[in-house]
């Protein structure tokens, strides 16, 4: 079977020598060495200042909500959002506390539409909180101008953006906080991880002790805090990861390439702003019906190919978070939606024979 994505596996020899180090020092967590080092690495690709490295993706989000005084308020909160996500975006803000308020995505892009954020605005209104889908840029400058109109915070949700690059700089700079996923299926990883990137120093400061039970010494616990932590081990894999994310990157390009060459003609693709240097996090395509989309993944599957409806359902569907329905561009695109399999060693004839299905499909 191929699958959808596979984690990237770092050469075993250096993944060791960092074992063996971790080791000798004895220190497994609790900003060891690696996580400092991982820290400085990560703020350098990446060419951002005042990131936090956390045990995961959801727990970053949690984390700059809470930095930014989003969640943890007494009163009625609301954070305006995407329901065409992965469901930690809005679940996080619930699990806080904060009731997502769901407003409908651009047909083109798939990323929240700017247009559709100033109606949602409510009294009790305190934050956006944005996705850059699949790794694609977000209207920045609309969503930075509502927000500053408004006096709202804006919380990127960057899981899929590593090292994604808008207008010659990371598009992490954009928003109070923007946040990444290391889970292990992501385009960099350290098994299970994530970060938050800042943008003012002070709340790198205040989500610091966060992550650490809001404990500042030995016999200080200065505010509220959180195990958040990210370990050792997790950074061990991290900086392995980092040191081949070029030939990574070369690789997946090539296979998104051969998917685009073969697919733009006859398929929606996601449509990308100006600038946009792109990660190759994911290759999704659209088909013409929620039936044909289902018939493509099934005859990809009868085939061993794995592609998944991915993000489906909309996140609207879901009842657990309580958010009210309405978004007609999200349902339809999440019911028509594929993302094909893309990974660094995915090889040509496993692209080609899939490409030949889906055009079978989509064709007959
Ligand atoms: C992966 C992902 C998350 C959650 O990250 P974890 O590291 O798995 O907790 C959140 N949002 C989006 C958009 C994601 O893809």
């Amino acid at each position: 079977m191929i699958p959808v994505t596979k984690p990237y596996l770092p050469n075993r020899e250096k993944l060791n020598r960092y074992i063996d180090g971790i080791y000798e020092r004895a220190w497994l967590t609790n900003n060891g060495e690696l996580v400092q080092e991982l820290t400085k690495r990560l703020e350098a690709y990446l060419g951002v200042e005042n990131l936090l490295l956390v045990a995961n993706g959801t727990l970053a989000l949690q984390i700059a909500y809470r930095a930014l005084g989003i969640s943890g308020r007494d009163e009625a909160t609301e954070a305006i959002t995407t329901p065409f996500t992965f469901v930690a975006t809005a679940s996080s803000l619930k699990w806080e506390g904060v009731t997502p308020v769901f407003a409908d995505i651009d047909p083109n892009t798939w990323c929240l539409n700017p247009a559709n954020i100033e109606p949602a605005i409510t009294p009790n209104t305190r934050a956006i909180v944005p996705v850059h889908v699949f790794g694609n840029a977000c209207d920045v400058e609309a969503m930075g101008a509502i927000a500053q109109k408004h006096r709202l915070k804006v919380i990127y949700d960057a899981s899929h953006a590593f090292g994604v690059n808008y207008k010659g700089e990371s598009l992490l700079k954009h928003g109070d906080a923007a946040t990444l996923s290391f889970h292990a299926t992501k385009l960099f990883h350290t098994g299970e991880g994530g970060a938050v990137v800042f943008k003012r120093k002070e709340d790198l400061e205040r989500a610091k002790k966060m992550i650490n039970f809001g404990i500042t010494g030995p016999e200080t616990i200065e505010a509220l805090g959180i195990n958040a932590k990210m370990n050792e081990l997790q950074a061990a894999m991290g900086l392995c990861v980092l040191d081949e994310m070029e030939e990574n990157l070369k690789a997946r390009a090539a296979v998104w390439h051969r998917y685009e060459q073969a697919l733009n003609q006859t398929l929606q693709l996601q449509a990308k702003p100006k600038g946009l240097e792109y990660n190759y996090a994911y290759f999704p395509i659209v088909l013409e019906s929620e039936e044909q989309a289902v018939r493509a993944a099934a005859t990809l599957k009868e085939n061993g190919v794995l592609a998944r409806r991915y993000f489906y359902p909309s996140l609207e569907s879901v009842a657990c978070l309580g958010a009210e329905a309405g978004q007609p561009v999200s349902k339809e695109i999440a019911s028509r939606i594929l993302c094909l399999p893309i990974y660094s060693e995915l090889i040509t004839d496993s692209i080609d024979k899939t490409v030949g299905i889906v055009k079978e499909v989509t064709n007959g």
